[in-house]
């Protein structure tokens, strides 16, 4: 390991490393207590900080467009992975186990990639991100409205807990960074090591725009004294610490967005009919000791609170007793250890306060709190404890046991009569990360989820089905929000890319289409449009622009072709086929042509067949059939191109079209968006 006890670990700060200029605080190994590195930011210029990343950071992502910005995603990602070991190896110096490494190393990558890709895949390559449908705002179609989403012109500030030093920046950073935000990364002392190890192989990269990420490591000074309203602070740590942060004057003053990541106790519920057969009660031992003993319950999702019937309360108590016996806390670098120490000892001094407390409405049932039954390991140099398992038997009427987080391998059971009584002790729990509900009864998973949704940003349900493929109580998905309400802090981070748009000022822009077009780079109805007499399928990316349109010729539509549709395909649904049945439907006057006829004919009258630059045709969005088309009626079709959106690292893109098919009245009979792959360029290049 690279460290130096003597030396202070340094900050980046405006394009360079620079090291705190006071005398610094030891920062010592988890497992042996040796001094690792010192923390100190003394001297660092938090103004100059933050200015670089707003005038250097900001323009030079700014400069990119999305899918560029999440190219060098990538590119990072997966060189980071390539150095994964060394992670590791500095990991073991946190307490972490590989498998408590591998949710904060290989999970925080893996998150950067997804947002990556996930930004490719959903969000169009524009300059200006779209948020919602146009609303129209006149009968005319002349005055009309677009949310649009642009990058927040400030600098995000990530503040991290200690116990996800890699996972809780990369998280942060990933939708920061695709929204064009500047980063300033500040983990938690003890840990920030790793963080730093991570951030110093980033910047090495040479592939993020400079002043795109920096970091504190250490004190964060006067810089949340700084901040105004185009920056964002996200808080994951306390809950005593966030509300202290949150209420800094600043923060008011300027209506700062600061997301909060707290604490909380987060539940386990065993249903009534997960009796201690079923395939529910193992799987929820098995749930409860894993979140116990992952990362030595440092873990902000952990279960705390775990609610059982009263009838199966003996039997639980057993079986979790029986399996933490098994697990001895020891070495995280040694394969046979399942539960590596605290991170520090002054943690563990805080989680036996915290037992001690409980200790007034719960006993301990299982851990023995004075002497620590070690499989290896000095429990006088690094903050190993046993597992320890309280029993609450009067839960409802208790206080501490729902407000009390001990941040360590510490859980309290609590038995319950009815549904509704377990639903309240989960509430009692005043908002939570996380709660989890073992059953495989269809009428209980309804009751408890309904009945604790609002109490919790994520449920998951446990049973039979799902053992093999769930991810699991205690696992934040990029995909899925992650926060809570109340006591878990009321912030949300990830959940796909309604991430990115934390980052970004949602505007309402009003105006005419042709000028709000112009502005979101979309064509909308009311716009002008370009017919050059030359079909738009016939331009390649490099000349097509929006706007571009053809009107095609008309189409008869006879009852034959009902008919042949109709056997063609087994449709033979009445109000194409009856007549009489078709006429004592409210919607309609006598048989009608399939909607996907017509979709069909369209597709005939739009399409310019020889080869060209359309490569493909992969779905249409939106469609809606708004008049019925009757035997005799004539089609044809308005196709418009709606929105190009060329991919980066590759030769083609994708192109909307709006398309509106119109019978002899002009009235719309169906509206849809045409999907299709274009090359950039006609010929196709190498
Ligand atoms: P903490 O003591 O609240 O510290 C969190 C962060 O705040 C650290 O980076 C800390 O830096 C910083 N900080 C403390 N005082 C500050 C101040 N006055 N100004 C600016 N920054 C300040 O929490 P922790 O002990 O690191 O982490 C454990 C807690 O985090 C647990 O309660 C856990 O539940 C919670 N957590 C929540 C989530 C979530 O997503 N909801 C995730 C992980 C952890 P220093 O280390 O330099 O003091």
């Amino acid at each position: 390991m690279q460290l130096n006890p003597e030396e202070v670990l340094p900050s980046r700060s405006c394009g360079e490393w620079v090291q705190g200029s006071g005398p610094g605080v030891q920062v010592l190994h988890s497992v042996n207590g040796n001094p690792l590195t010192l923390i100190d930011t003394a001297g660092i210029n938090f103004s100059d900080m933050r200015s670089y990343a707003r005038n250097t950071g900001g323009p030079a992502l700014r400069q990119h467009t999305l899918h560029e910005r999440a190219l060098m995603l990538k590119k990072v990602g997966l060189a980071l992975m390539e150095s994964k070991e060394l992670f590791y190896e500095y990991s073991t110096a946190t307490g972490a186990t590989r498998t408590d490494s591998w949710v904060d190393i290989e999970g925080g990558i893996g998150t950067l990639l997804n947002y990556s890709s996930r930004a490719r895949k959903e969000i169009p390559n524009n300059d200006v991100w779209l948020d919602g449908v146009v609303e129209p705002l006149s009968a005319d179609n002349t005055f009309s409205a677009q949310h649009i989403l642009t990058p927040l012109e400030g600098v995000a500030i990530h503040i991290n807990a200690y116990n996800f030093p890699c996972w809780g920046m990369l998280e942060k950073f990933a939708p920061t960074f695709l929204a064009g935000m500047p980063s300033i990364i500040k983990p938690a002392s003890q840990t920030a090591f790793l963080t730093h190890l991570m951030i110093r192989h980033i910047i090495d990269l040479e592939i993020l725009p400079e002043g795109s990420l920096q970091l504190v490591s250490g004190s964060i000074g006067d810089l949340l004294d700084l901040v105004d309203g185009q920056d964002v602070i996200t808080f994951t740590g306390s809950a005593a610490t966030g509300q202290k942060l949150r209420a800094r004057s600043s923060i008011i003053k300027n209506s700062v967005r600061f997301t909060m990541e707290a604490d909380s106790l987060n539940s386990a519920v065993l249903a009534p009919d997960a009796g201690p057969d079923s395939k529910e009660f193992e799987l929820f031992v098995r749930e409860v000791v894993r979140e116990m003993t992952v990362k030595a319950g440092q873990k902000c999702t952990a279960i705390r609170r775990v609610m059982v019937p009263n009838q199966h309360c003996d039997a639980l108590q057993n079986a979790l007793i029986e399996k933490l016996r098994s697990i001895k806390p020891g070495d995280p670098s040694l394969k046979e250890t399942r539960m590596g120490p605290l991170v520090s000892l002054a943690q563990r001094t805080d989680v036996m306060h915290c037992v001690n407390e409980l200790v007034a409405e719960a006993r301990i049932i299982f851990g023995d709190t004075n002497q620590p039954d070690l499989s290896s390991g000095d429990a006088e140099l690094g903050g190993f404890m046993n597992p320890v398992l309280m029993l609450c038997e009067n839960a409802t009427d208790a206080k501490r046991v729902h407000e009390l987080e001990a941040f360590g391998p510490v859980a309290t059971i609590m038995p319950y009569g009815s549904v509704d009584e377990a639903i309240e002790l989960v509430k009692l729990g005043q908002g939570s990360l996380v709660s989890s509900v073992f059953t495989h009864d269809q009428k209980n998973a309804a009751q408890l989820v309904r009945g604790i949704a609002s109490a919790n940003g994520r449920v998951m349900i446990g049973n039979r089905l799902s053992a093999k493929t769930s991810t699991g109580h205690g696992s934040p998905l990029p995909m899925l929000i992650h926060g809570g309400p109340g006591r878990a802090g009321g912030g949300e981070e990830l959940g796909g890319v309604r991430a990115i748009k934390h980052y970004m000022q949602r505007t309402a822009v009003q105006g005419t289409p042709t000028i709000l077009s112009a502005v979101t780079g979309q064509w909308q109805k009311g716009c002008s449009v370009r017919d050059d007499n030359r079909h738009p399928f016939r331009k390649s990316l490099s000349e097509l622009q929006i706007g571009d349109h053809v009107v095609t010729q008309s189409r008869q539509v006879t009852l034959e072709d009902i008919e042949h549709f109709a056997d063609f395909t087994g449709d033979k649904f009445y109000a194409h086929m009856d007549d009489e049945a078709a006429r004592a439907n409210p919607f309609f006057d006598g048989r009608v042509a399939h909607g996907y006829l017509v979709v069909s004919f369209a597709a005939g009258l739009f399409v310019d067949p020889e080869p060209g630059p359309v490569l493909a045709n992969f779905g249409v969005d939106s469609l809606r059939f708004l008049t019925p088309v009757n035997v005799g009626d004539s089609l044809k079709v308005a196709l418009t191109c709606k929105q190009i959106n060329p991919r980066v690292s590759e030769s083609y893109g994708e192109v909307r079209w709006d398309c509106s098919v119109v019978n002899q009245d002009a009235s719309v009979v169906a509206q849809y968006d045409v999907l299709t792959m274009v090359a950039k360029h006609w010929p196709l290049q190498d």
